[in-house]
């Protein structure tokens, strides 16, 4: 029987349940010694942060009069984590028929040219992080629009939740509509200015953000480039050899360099706190060169599957001679749908064309601590680690009457078994598997049908 609780906030409380993160990679160590399970767990959070992590038997001695909320029957893991999404295309999901370049002439541009706007900006950065709450995402790398009010109005919306985010403006001087067009010199001072407002204040961050390389000048680059520079701990975000098309284009604009990848390297931009969304036609060259630099990827598969990309090479980028940091991206608008569990169900699905196994503990890993590796985050968010940000959410596995068919007996108690279960909720679940999302151990959304 599953019962609701109010929030107690903002006061600190336990959390039981079964408890499921990660402690290590399941890509290159044997699941029992990356996974920690504790089927009757129990999470203490004190003052936003875990203050400890065991079964419940071990630590309800120790709670004196701190209130418990009882998930028993669910399972409780990190919040997810989204490497790559755009909330100003959050109205334009689904938009038929065209790929990447005529996508974005056709659909992308024109409905960004709204976020000008701070009204319109701020009713759609609301409304995406509400949905992000809903889908049990707590943390996303995120496109603005290349307005600095797109900014300001998505990290007002963001702090107003206290909500780890990164995000920035985007650049881009050429081969787009005037109307959304800056400059080498004016991105580079937009962006700074942003930087110097909300980098690093509370928990947000910023990712100096040209689109992808055709629609940036070398000289608008190589500015991205000096921000880097200028600033500690700025990401870098952009695009990268997503379609066949794209890539050629690519060649054509920058004949001096040697590939999509080098085009960012030799400019600057190829760096440990860069994240590269796509990856889907790299050498296996330029995966060797990301490893070296310590770059990450997003693995998109909902979008590439949507745009008609192709298929990303999961196992190329983990190859364990020289692997890449990887987390999932939903790239909502290209992307399908906000769920880390459907963009799981997706990549799973990519693997499977390919002659791969992706299994329900990898892809539970990519959306939760591998993102945060992926965004250099691990030592704030990613799992259950004492002294981490208490973002988690709760996920039920009998949430719709057929999950609840396929999962009659509430949660095993051994690893085989509870993989089953993760793996039915990842194919078959979505936001409705989402029971409660707690942002820094308080609750900030609750299924409205518990
Ligand atoms: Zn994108």
């Amino acid at each position: 029987m599953i019962q609701a609780f109010p929030p107690s906030s903002p006061a600190d409380q336990a959390i039981r349940g079964a408890l499921l993160d990660f402690v290590d990679d399941p890509f290159y160590v044997p699941q029992d010694q990356a996974v920690r399970y504790i089927p009757d767990g129990l999470l203490v959070i004190r003052e936003g942060h875990v203050a400890a992590v065991g079964a419940y038997a071990d630590l309800s001695p120790t709670l004196g009069d701190m209130p418990v909320a009882d998930y028993t029957g669910q399972l409780i893991t990190p919040g997810f984590i989204d490497t790559h999404i755009h909330y100003p295309q959050t109205g334009m999901m689904a938009a038929y028929g065209e790929q990447l370049l005529e996508w974005l002439e056709r659909y992308t541009f024109p409905t960004e040219r709204q976020f000008k706007d701070p009204t319109h900006a701020r009713q759609v950065a609301d409304f995406f992080l509400a949905e992000l709450l809903k889908n049990g995402t707590t943390t996303a790398l995120v496109f603005a629009a290349v307005f600095p009010e797109s900014v300001d109005a998505f990290f007002e919306a963001a702090a107003a939740r206290n909500l780890r985010m990164i995000s920035g403006k985007v650049m881009m001087d050429r081969n787009a509509p005037d109307y959304l067009c800056d400059t080498a010199q004016s991105s580079y001072e937009q962006s700074r200015a942003l930087i110097q407002k909300w980098h690093g204040q509370g928990r947000l961050l910023y990712a100096v953000t040209p689109r992808f390389a055709a629609t940036s000048s070398e000289a608008q680059l190589k500015a991205a480039a000096r921000l880097l520079d200028e600033f500690p701990d700025l990401y870098l975000h952009t695009h990268l050899s997503e379609n066949v098309n794209e890539v050629a284009w690519i060649q054509d604009l920058f004949p001096q360099y040697q590939g999509y990848l080098d085009v960012y390297d030799q400019t600057g931009l190829v760096r440990q706190r860069s994240v590269f969304a796509h990856g889907v036609q790299l050498s296996d060259q330029e995966f060797q060169r990301l490893s070296q630099a310590k770059a990450a990827l997003s693995f998109c598969p909902t979008s590439n599957l949507f745009l008609g990309s192709g298929l990303f090479r999961i196992e190329q980028a983990k190859n364990k001679a020289h692997p890449v940091k990887v987390g999932l991206g939903t790239d909502v608008g290209a992307g399908t749908s906000f769920s880390l569990l459907q963009t799981a169900n997706e990549a799973y699905k990519v693997a499977q064309l390919r002659g791969q196994k992706l299994s329900a503990f990898k892809a539970l890993f990519l959306a939760t601590l591998g993102g945060a590796k992926a965004l250099c985050l691990e030592d704030k968010i990613g799992n259950f680690d004492p002294g981490k940000e208490a973002d988690f959410i709760v996920l039920n596995p009998q949430a719709t009457p057929l999950l609840a068919l396929r999962n009659p007996t509430g949660l095993a108690h051994r690893l085989e078994g509870v993989a089953e279960q993760l793996f039915s909720l990842l194919i078959m679940g979505d936001d409705r598997a989402v029971q409660a999302t707690y942002i820094m151990g308080e609750l900030a959304y609750s299924s409205p049908s518990t």
